[in-house]
């Protein structure tokens, strides 16, 4: 991926995305799909939950994609779909199930395939809410699949039946671009705390001269470091050993940095006092941003569990008898 300016003004669908067409799309969806969203020109989306199924475990995805002639026909519902309300999003990446696939293994029963957002019975119902909130106007939207036709050849990506494998091949850069974020929004945070705390006096002293407010401001800027310091070695080892290797980095910082970042959001909470929920300060929409990430691109206690997984896996290889 050439990373020009205009990628760093990308969302984070966008970054998983672009991940997806660049290493599994064909030239031609490179070249209709993956270059204007690399020159920022179009935006994109990512739908794989759902709301009548625990889509943590991608296997669970109902969504059906049945092959018609040429044509494959999309009939389902997704929602919390991150940027699908914004007027520059063009395309969705949708994950679904293939119709007459129940035979095959759980993990190869899905597929990926590219849908315009314009695609007749492809429609926007709603806005989920996060906190009572719509984050508008990008949103995240709930959109029903009614009988979109796309044809197959243009649109899969990579193969049929290969959804879930790009699914676990794709959240790496999206994770840590996610986490990256997190680490600017806790610092910020930090910032924020010491103004507020410098300028207001409470009982006679400014906020920052009392002990509690400096282990506060301390306590932040440790756990932002370690955040820090984490994330530069998961990027140092995707760029190392790729993202597959580098899977246990990768689910380290994403449990890691939005818990860090929501610790450090609320302290700079209270230390606002009741400015800190108000309108006036960015604060409490900055709380909500973060302890979504705690849910999106997998809740904690999915990456808790593969890192487990890996660490155990270690442990046996070289530690334990083999019969543990
Ligand atoms: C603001 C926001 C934006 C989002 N953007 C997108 C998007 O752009 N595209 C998209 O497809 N999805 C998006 N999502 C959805 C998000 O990825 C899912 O909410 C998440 O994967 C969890 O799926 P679920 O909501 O179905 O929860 P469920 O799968 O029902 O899980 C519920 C809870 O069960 C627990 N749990 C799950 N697995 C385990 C386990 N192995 N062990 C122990 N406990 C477990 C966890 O506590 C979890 O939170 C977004 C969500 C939010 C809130």
């Amino acid at each position: 991926v050439v990373w020009s300016a205009e990628v760093f003004n990308c969302s984070a669908p966008d970054t998983g995305n672009m991940e997806i067409l660049h290493r599994f799309g064909t030239p031609e969806q490179k070249a209709r799909w993956l270059d204007p969203l690399l020159d920022g020109s179009i935006r994109s989306c990512f739908g794989m939950t759902e709301p009548d199924v625990a889509s943590s475990d991608a296997r669970n995805i109902q969504l059906t994609i049945s092959k018609v002639g040429s044509n494959y026909v999309l009939n389902g519902r997704k929602w919390y779909i991150s940027g699908a309300g914004d007027p520059r999003c063009k395309v969705c990446i949708v994950m679904g199930k293939m119709e007459g696939s129940d035979n095959a293994p759980s993990h190869l029963q899905q597929s990926m395939v590219l849908v315009s957002m314009d695609a007749p019975g492809l429609s926007i119902v709603r806005a989920c809410g996060v906190f009572g909130g719509d984050d508008s106007p990008h949103g995240h939207m709930e959109l029903v699949f009614k009988d979109v036709v796309v044809d197959a050849k243009s649109s899969i990506l990579w193969d049929e039946g290969m959804g879930f494998a790009i699914a676990q091949a794709r959240l790496g850069p999206g994770r840590i671009h996610h986490c990256m974020r997190s680490i600017g929004c806790a610092q910020r945070a930090l910032h924020w705390m010491m103004l507020r705390s410098s300028e207001r006096k409470v009982f006679g002293a400014p906020i920052i001269s009392r002990a509690n407010a400096r282990d506060t401001i301390a306590e932040s800027r440790l756990e932002i470091e370690q955040c820090r310091l984490l994330t530069l070695h998961a990027a140092h080892m995707m760029d190392k050993v790729g993202n597959k290797a580098a899977a246990q980095h990768i689910a380290m910082i994403k449990i890691a940095a939005p818990r860090m970042a929501c610790a450090v959001v609320d302290r700079a909470i209270q230390m606002h006092g009741a400015k800190g929920l108000s309108q006036d300060s960015w604060l409490n929409f900055a709380y909500a941003n973060q302890r979504t990430l705690r849910l999106a691109d997998g809740p904690d206690e999915v990456h808790l569990m593969s890192l487990a997984k890996t660490v155990i896996s270690d442990f046996r290889k070289h530690f334990a008898p083999a019969k543990l």
